[in-house]
């Protein structure tokens, strides 16, 4: 079994990569400055012998990409989305149209696919809070009462490469989340138990959240991710038993992401 891996240096990329290698498999490792998704074509070489693909979301089309998979024999295509493609607050917004045309493309490609749409990403805690607790500052949240089940990178990866090697649990979609719904301060508060001492968190407008936008992140998808956490205040979110139903073992609670990734918020 030949596995191309898509966006290998990415977050689940790398994880993908590194449970399939430990699995004994053979792994094509692909990133963007050698195989760009979205380009009209040069793909024979990294498809050559591909069994399957794990595929990223990419911001134009990977439609050529997704045909000359098909014309080499590809068997399986398991695609990375997002629950925003479905989700009514983000449904209209830049985040869900990304992932919908995403999941379009591979679905008008004619290949055998799975969509798995994870929740929030444990890895979101660092990329959006970290500087801030490093610093000893406040963590500043337009909306703290915002709900989110946040999944462990490696549940993700974990359920990837199970589709990705067997046809078992192969289907259309896979909603995977992790253990728990919890505020967006309760989280914060996970991280600090670990850490041992208190991080306050100051709630701020969403004015101000837009103001402070981080320079990577564009504006029409921060007002989008804005929408999804306004319409999940005071509103649990749905768990599945998707993670343990397919990898056989039970989804990992925030709280170890952060046990293991204490380094990156400690002082
Ligand atoms: P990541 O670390 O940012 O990695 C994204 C990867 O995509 C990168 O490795 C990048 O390759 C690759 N990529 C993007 N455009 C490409 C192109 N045109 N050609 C080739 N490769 C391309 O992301 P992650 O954290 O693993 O996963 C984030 C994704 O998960 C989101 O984009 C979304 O689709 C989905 N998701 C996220 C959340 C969340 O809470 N954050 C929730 C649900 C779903 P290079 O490294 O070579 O640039």
């Amino acid at each position: 079994m030949t596995v191309l891996v898509t966006g290998a240096r990415g977050n689940i990329g790398s994880r993908v990569v590194s449970r399939l290698q430990a699995a004994g498999q053979r792994v094509r490792a692909s990133a963007r400055d050698t195989l760009d998704l979205t380009a009209a074509d040069g793909f024979d070489d990294a498809l050559k012998g591909v069994d399957s693909v794990f595929l990223y979301t990419t911001r134009g089309s990977a439609a050529p990409f997704l045909n000359a998979a098909r014309e080499a024999g590809v068997r399986h295509v398991v695609l990375l989305s997002s629950p925003a493609s479905y989700e009514a607050a983000e449904f209209r917004g830049p985040i869900g149209r990304i992932h919908r045309a995403a999941e379009q493309a591979v679905a008008e490609s004619g290949l055998d696919h799975t969509i798995l749409y994870p929740s929030w990403l444990a890895t979101n805690a660092r990329r959006d809070w970290g500087a801030a607790i490093r610093a000893g500052g406040p963590v500043e949240l337009p909306y703290p009462a915002a709900q989110c089940v946040p999944i462990h990178p490696d549940d993700v990866a974990e359920t990837a490469v199970e589709l990705l090697l067997h046809d078992t649990h192969r289907s259309r979609l896979q909603i995977l989340t992790g253990p728990e719904s919890v505020r967006l301060d309760e989280a914060v508060a996970t991280i600090g138990a670990t850490l041992g001492r208190s991080i306050p968190v100051r709630e701020i407008s969403r004015e101000d959240a837009l103001v402070r936008r981080e320079a990577w992140m564009p504006a029409e998808i921060l007002e989008s991710l804005l929408e999804s956490a306004a319409a999940a205040v005071g509103r649990p979110a749905s768990l599945t038993n998707t993670v343990e139903r397919i990898t056989g073992r039970p989804a990992r609670s925030l709280q170890e992401w952060v046990v293991e990734n204490r380094a990156d918020f400690d002082r």
